[in-house]
């Protein structure tokens, strides 16, 4: 069983702000900010590809009450929601999970470099994408 499954059933501890139905939401044990908050379904699903649109629904709408409580309760006035799907996007723990990273001003986080498309090649991704 995965940790996060663990969790669900109280059989490792965690610090839990919100428990629905479907849902929880738990502080991350090694926060980039203080409040980094973990959203996951009840259920264990390894991705966002698998997960029924019901659960995805409930996860969605327990993000968006953590994002309030991260401005109303903590203070801050924004955040990221960061979703690491599979491992190659460094998702460590392979149930479906969503990061909640609170943010300031000065925390020094860099988001991704960008980068240009080469010629034709946005035209290229574009079809496959829709073929
Ligand atoms: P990811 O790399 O997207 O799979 O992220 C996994 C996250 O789970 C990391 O940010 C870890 O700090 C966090 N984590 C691992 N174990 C626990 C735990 N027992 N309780 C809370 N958070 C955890
Ligand atoms: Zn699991």
């Amino acid at each position: 069983m995965c940790i996060f499954c663990k969790i669900v059933n109280k059989e490792i501890p965690a610090k839990i702000i919100l428990e629905d139905e479907k849902t929880l939401a738990f502080l991350d044990i090694k926060p980039v900010n203080p409040g980094h908050i973990l959203v996951i379904a009840k259920k264990h699903y390894p991705s966002i590809e698998e997960i029924r649109e019901e659960d995805l629904s409930a996860v969605v709408l327990t993000l968006k009450k953590m994002g309030k409580r991260i401005k109303e309760k903590l203070g801050y006035s924004g955040y990221n929601v960061n979703l690491n799907n599979d491992k190659v996007a460094g998702q460590e723990i392979p149930h479906l999970h969503f990061h909640l990273i609170p943010r300031t001003s000065d925390d020094g986080l860099k988001l991704w470099p960008q980068n240009e498309y080469k010629d034709n090649e946005a035209e290229e991704i574009l079809s496959k994408l829709t073929s």
